[in-house]
């Protein structure tokens, strides 16, 4: 399966090492020491997982992930974010910014290696699918349809697009500012409670035939796909 992993990170001790390992599992391995030559190379190719120290010359790991955050052809791209800071408060911030993951330095190797196999597993297949499915809703990304335990449900245009952008990555929080620029893209310039009276709607919509709500409202941050769901009614 030779995923393609692209390493950023400024240490090059720690380059060297991710790289001698990544590729030791069988990955094809690239790496830079900037943020903003990163954000070229994703250009280039896109990798399968992205491995991000989060203080980098040029622009920061968190910058960086919040910009590929709100572009939609690689909003759902894996982040792990590595980083030196382990206080609570950074690990929240530097997953409400978007990284899938989260590791702390120094890590170990193998733990590290488990988390990008873990992220590869999950991330594949909506990459590719056509229909999203979790728990009790089927989401079909061709002929724009929902269906929940089997009913099909009416949403609007915006709500669909809310949904489909939260369901393929769950257990990601965005914040609403996310939101806007990926479900309304980045040069709509919309009040952010826009977002909430969206996601009422769409809660509205979903719960119809259920009282189980897979989305997530994270007081202070912003709003998930629940990655409980499947497992809730699944
Ligand atoms: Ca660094």
């Amino acid at each position: 399966m030779n995923a393609y992993i692209l390493i950023v990170e400024d240490e090059e001790a720690l380059t060297t090492l991710l790289r001698y390992n990544l590729e030791a599992e069988g990955f094809t391995v690239d790496a830079v020491a900037r943020g903003d030559e990163a954000e070229l190379r994703i250009q280039e190719q896109m990798p399968d997982v992205l491995l991000l120290d989060w203080m980098l010359p040029g622009i920061s790991g968190i910058e960086l992930c919040r910009r590929l955050r709100a572009r939609p052809e690689t909003h759902a791209l894996p982040v792990i974010m590595l980083t030196a800071r382990g206080e609570e408060g950074d690990r929240v911030r530097g997953l409400a910014t978007g990284a899938d993951d989260y590791v702390v330095k120094p890590f170990s190797v193998p733990e590290l290696l488990a988390r990008v196999r873990a992220l590869l597993r999950r991330a594949k297949p909506s990459h590719v699918s056509d229909f999203l499915v979790a728990g009790d809703l089927e989401l079909d990304r061709v002929s724009h349809r929902i269906k929940r335990s089997g009913i099909e449900l009416h949403l609007g245009p915006t709500e669909f697009k809310l949904l489909e952008f939260l369901m393929l990555t769950p257990g990601r929080v965005y914040s609403r500012e996310q939101l806007l620029d990926g479900v309304w893209g980045r040069d709509v310039y919309i009040d952010e409670r826009t977002v909430d009276v969206h996601v009422g709607r769409l809660r509205k919509a979903l719960n119809v035939t259920s009282a189980c709500d897979p989305i997530r409202t994270v007081r202070g941050s912003g709003y998930s796909f629940d990655e409980t769901f499947y497992q809730a009614v699944g």
